[in-house]
């Protein structure tokens, strides 16, 4: 028997090894091995059976061993690996790495500790012989007896003062046990569940959600390929249609996969899904899967799932790649987050690749969202999704009513900076009396976006990035949010030395600020990444904001994801134009979600929401249509820009960004590249650029940007792969391709 081999050692090879008879046994595609690679040994996967072309057999050497009898990447996992290797222009070295766990790469193997057990109970006679002549063994006997399971050796050897040749004596004798068990080290964060209520018996469905759920149901007993579009409107009962399909397929034996843009973020997801599949079908826990488990969690969740031992796994982007078995069903929850997107090689899209690995193990994909990306809504338009809609929220429950405060007449009456309008203090004193909650959002951290000299208009930036620095009053610091410099905030224009500095752009601590102003006597949290840098600072913050021992949230987006609390009937977006004016086609669709997404957090509950939004460009399609949430009509409008354009989805849209030192050498390299790939895909793809990049400073390195738009995305990244190759790069200067970027 003769394997190729993946080697996980840097680079991108297959190599040829002998089997030797001992190990053929559980040999297959998708092992994991230890082979020895010149002087030194390497893990790799298998990744053929068979002998190489041209090289003689004799010469191969041996697989050294074999690591699991299970396959480490199961087949549609090592197939799922080529096809990000080719699409995402990536070494298939990168993504097997991705792919396993770092202790599964690093040979780690199962943990496991001695245990004893009762075999069988002994009658009167037999203690009494066994109280008067040993009564050491007595002892231990008379521990195990009490006990309902196997106990750890060690710790009743400590803990009873007896030797392991007492408990040997009892083995020998037929009346005890001794075993080998695995210790468990799944995380099963229960502490996530906390203040969650978690219902475990469904609720009758309504009429369209029966209606979703069965045509669900009949893809999911065809048995092969299919993706649906779940769209229902924020509150419209998402998640039962996820826990309907899950259970169906647990049921039949199948494995399941739920993607959440951020596991972090979405404690309430696990808690809601673990709580009923536990009722429903006990001993079914699910494997959580995110960047905060330790290795052994890790490693622990992966063998039980490569194994069989559990079917469903709950976590972020990279949970995709879990050895799930059977893989007949993956969720993915809010498709439209661009969290989806990994921001460092290899840069893959969570929710795409999540489409392709059901299409390779013959599953289906169901995609949810109140604001489905224009992507997945435009397969389903034309028929390659399946859509299912939701359109009215639970008990028919209103949606909040979207109040749009015009930011210029607000500011032209006060005559100056106005961070809260008169409408929306009005509303905050009213939720306080009643005792009701507000959430309000600024997609900004720190005071102030900039800090502007009304003399001469100078703007501090940052020495090392080409961007403004933004003032944190707490410690009077301006920082830079790109490379974390700062320096003390300066009382004189650094230019002119004129006194005259104004402070440009809202951020949460000067919201916060503001609100502390107007609602003296509230209790008020801020929440974004400077005051969650502690671990459960977050958890904590949620947990008593459940409880209502806060009554106003000050926060950026990351409070705006997928939460659900029942007594929040005010949410004020402070800015939202902030996500409109950034120059990225995609503009518009990020504020629409953005305003919907965050106008979905309030009336949950029994009381009707209200939400208020700022803006100084209420004429803008993005918040128009976001005042009926009306999706349709927003999509409609935007896909006939992008049509226009031959934006995605019409087009894939391959972003090159190249960085360096020099910026005059950067823009030379950049330019005979473009021309070179006119030269050759001229009739596969349109060029933009090169040109510097919107920032075009970063930490002290420059960048340039090339697009390619292009229909044959498969093809043309091939093609640029192969010609990059041979392109005379200069040392200094990083290229990087990003196919389908998220934000430009
Ligand atoms: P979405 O994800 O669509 O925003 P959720 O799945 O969070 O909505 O559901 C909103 C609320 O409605 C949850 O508290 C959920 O338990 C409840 N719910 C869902 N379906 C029903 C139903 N058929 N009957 C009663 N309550 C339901
Ligand atoms: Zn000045
Ligand atoms: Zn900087």
């Amino acid at each position: 028997m003769i394997v190729g081999v993946h080697p996980l050692a840097g680079f991108d090879k297959l190599l040829h090894y002998q089997v030797p008879e001992g190990l053929r046994a559980h040999m297959q595609v998708g092992s994991l091995v230890r082979v020895p690679i010149v002087n030194r040994m390497h893990l790799g996967i298998v990744g053929m059976i068979g002998a190489p072309d041209d090289f003689p057999v004799s010469k191969l050497k041996n697989v050294t061993q074999l690591l699991h009898p299970f396959p480490a990447l199961t087949p549609d996992l090592l197939s799922l690996a080529r096809w990000m290797a080719a699409y995402y222009a990536c070494g298939l070295d990168a993504i097997i790495e991705t792919m396993l766990p770092a202790s599964v790469r690093n040979g780690a193997g199962l943990k496991t500790e001695k245990q004893l057990a009762l075999v069988r109970r002994l009658d009167v006679p037999e203690l009494e012989t066994l109280n008067r002549r040993a009564p050491q063994q007595a002892k231990l006997y008379a521990f195990l007896a009490q006990q309902f399971k196997p106990q750890r050796k060690s710790l009743v050897l400590s803990r009873l003062g007896i030797t392991a040749a007492v408990s040997n004596a009892l083995v020998k004798r037929g009346i005890i046990r001794e075993e080998e068990r695995r210790i468990e080290r799944i995380a099963y964060d229960d502490d996530w569940a906390a203040g969650e209520i978690v219902a475990a018996h469904p609720p009758a469905l309504n009429d369209e959600q029966r209606a979703a759920s069965d045509a669900l149901a009949a893809s999911l007993r065809e048995g092969k390929f299919g993706v649906s579009l779940l769209h229902g409107v924020t509150g419209s009962g998402k998640t039962e249609i996820y826990l309907h399909a899950i259970h169906d397929v647990l049921e039949a034996g199948g494995g399941v996969i739920f993607l959440v843009p951020e596991v972090a973020l979405t404690p309430q997801t696990v808690a809601r899904l673990r709580g009923r599949l536990n009722a429903l079908i006990p001993h079914h826990g699910a494997v959580v899967w995110h960047s905060h488990l330790s290795d052994g969690e890790r490693l622990d969740g992966w063998l039980a799932l490569a194994t069989g031992e559990k079917r469903i796994v709950v976590g972020a982007r990279s949970a995709i790649f879990a050895p799930v078995q059977n893989l007949r069903l993956v969720v993915v929850d809010e498709e439209h987050e661009p969290a989806y997107k990994q921001d460092e090689t290899p840069r893959y899209h969570g929710r795409d690749v999540a489409v392709m690995r059901a299409k390779l193990a013959g599953a289906h994909c169901l995609l949810g969202s109140a604001t489905p990306s224009l992507e997945s809504f435009f397969n389903a338009q034309n028929g390659r999704y399946r859509l299912l809609q939701l359109p009215r929220r639970i008990d028919s429950r209103k949606l909040p009513d979207i109040d749009i405060v015009d930011m210029r007449i607000e500011i032209m009456r006060t005559r100056g900076m106005t961070t809260l309008s008169r409408q929306l203090v009005g509303a905050m004193r009213d939720r306080f009396e009643k005792r009701e909650q507000t959430i309000l959002f600024i997609n900004r951290r720190g005071y102030s976006s900039s800090m502007l000299c009304a003399e001469c208009g100078h703007v501090e930036e940052c020495e090392h990035c080409s961007i403004a620095m933004t003032y944190h009053r707490h410690d009077e610091q301006l920082r830079c949010h790109l490379c974390g410099a700062e320096r003390p905030a300066p009382l004189r224009c650094p230019k002119c030395g004129s006194l005259k500095i104004r402070w440009r752009g809202l951020g949460t601590q000067r919201v916060e600020e503001a609100v502390r102003h107007v609602l003296p006597h509230a209790r008020i949290e801020r929440m974004d990444t400077d005051t969650m840098s502690r671990k459960n600072r977050f958890r904590e913050v949620l947990a008593q904001f459940r409880s209502g021992k806060i009554d106003v949230l000050v926060g950026t987006q990351m409070i705006g994801k997928g939460l659900d609390f029942p007594n929040v009937t005010l949410v004020g977006l402070v800015d939202a134009d902030i996500s409109m004016h950034v120059p990225d086609f995609r503009a518009n669709e990020r504020t629409f979600q953005l305003l919907v997404q965050v106008a979905g957090r309030a009336g949950r509950g029994d009381r009707a929401g209200e939400v208020v939004v700022q803006t100084f460009t209420p004429q803008s399609e993005a918040i128009q249509f976001s005042r009926h949430a009306d999706f349709a009509g927003f999509a409609a409008g935007e896909l006939k820009m992008r049509e226009q354009f031959l934006y995605p989805p019409y087009r894939h849209l391959i972003q090159h960004v190249f960085r360096g030192p020099n910026p005059e050498k950067l823009q030379f390299f950049a330019e005979q590249w473009a021309r070179k790939i006119e030269q050759t895909l001229g009739d596969k793809v349109e060029l933009r650029g090169p040109a510097p990049s919107p920032i075009e400073k970063i930490k002290d390195e420059y960048r340039y940007q090339l697009w390619y738009f292009t229909a044959q995305v498969t093809k043309v990244v091939a093609e640029i792969a192969k010609l990059r190759q041979d392109f005379a790069w200069p040392d200094d200067m990083i290229q990087v391709l990003d196919v389908d970027p998220v934000s430009l």
